[in-house]
């Protein structure tokens, strides 16, 4: 499942193609993969507009478009979502979702083998991205804000690194590499991590995030993330010796998520 390295990713990718140009029209193949509107008025809100910009908040993929009015179309990749920007007579693959035709000759395709991702056209962001948490690359993410995030939250630390509304971007593969990094066990209760460690953990996803960005994200040979190189240190690395101690990287189940994680080097807390 992307995460905000391979959004990141994607951004990058169609900010270089699709800046500036405008758009004709769209057609859409899956009509629930369009929140918020009818299949029918996103296709005529999206004709005649341009394409402003391209941005990334959390894990969506941002379109600022311009011309009658201001809009926005956020995409969610979810499970397998890919964008892609190709020739209009390119024929259609069996699991496009929306396609949207450019002024080039171009389209971006919206490729969705299991049908989870999702569209959001609006003229207020807030629809979409007012519940979302603090941008953890951004400079207000700093240690001090972290450990004032810690403070007050009871449960553990995995989940809560995992939801949404409390950092925006991180998902399973690398909360698990910055709780490796920062040798924090995953069901650490979030206002027990020692202060030491919460400024390990805050340098730990910045640094996991910074990498992964520069190493265009994890590709796991799935066809979802083409060409990422970043390599996991514990992510599926299940059985292999940890890269920091020899011991033997373990998988568990923390809420639901299987968990990554060196007994050793990421001590459980006493209860
Ligand atoms: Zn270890």
């Amino acid at each position: 499942m992307p995460e905000l390295p391979e959004v990141e990713s994607t951004v990058q990718y169609l900010k270089e193609r699709v800046t500036g140009l405008s758009i004709e029209g769209a057609t859409v193949l899956w009509d629930r993969t369009i929140a918020l509107t009818s299949p029918h008025a996103f296709c005529h809100q999206l004709a005649g507009s341009q394409i402003a910009d391209v941005f990334r908040r959390g894990k969506l993929v941002g379109l600022r478009i311009v011309g009658k009015r201001e809009q926005y179309l956020y995409t969610h990749l979810r499970m397998s979502g890919s964008l892609d920007v190709m020739a209009k007579a390119l024929p259609i693959a069996p699991h496009d979702r929306v396609v949207i035709f450019l002024s080039n000759g171009k389209t971006i395709r919206f490729n969705d083998t299991r049908k989870f991702g999702r569209m959001y056209l609006t003229t207020s962001p807030d629809d979409v991205v007012a519940k979302l948490g603090i941008e953890p690359l951004s400079p207000e993410f700093t240690a001090d804000a972290l450990r004032a995030m810690l403070s007050s939250k009871k449960g553990a630390i995995k989940p809560l690194l995992l939801n949404q509304s409390f950092i925006a971007g991180l998902g399973n593969i690398y909360v698990d590499e910055s709780l490796w990094r920062a040798k924090i066990h995953p069901l650490t209760p979030a206002n027990r991590v020692p202060s030491p460690k919460q400024g390990a953990l805050h340098e730990a996803i910045r640094a996991v995030l910074s990498e992964a960005v520069s190493l265009l994200g994890t590709d796991f040979g799935d066809g979802v993330v083409d060409g990422g190189m970043y390599t996991p240190a514990v992510y599926g690395q299940n059985g292999q010796p940890c890269g920091r101690c020899g011991t033997v990287i373990r998988r568990v189940v923390v809420g639901q998520r299987g968990t990554h994680l060196c007994p050793s080097c990421q001590r459980k807390p006493r209860s």
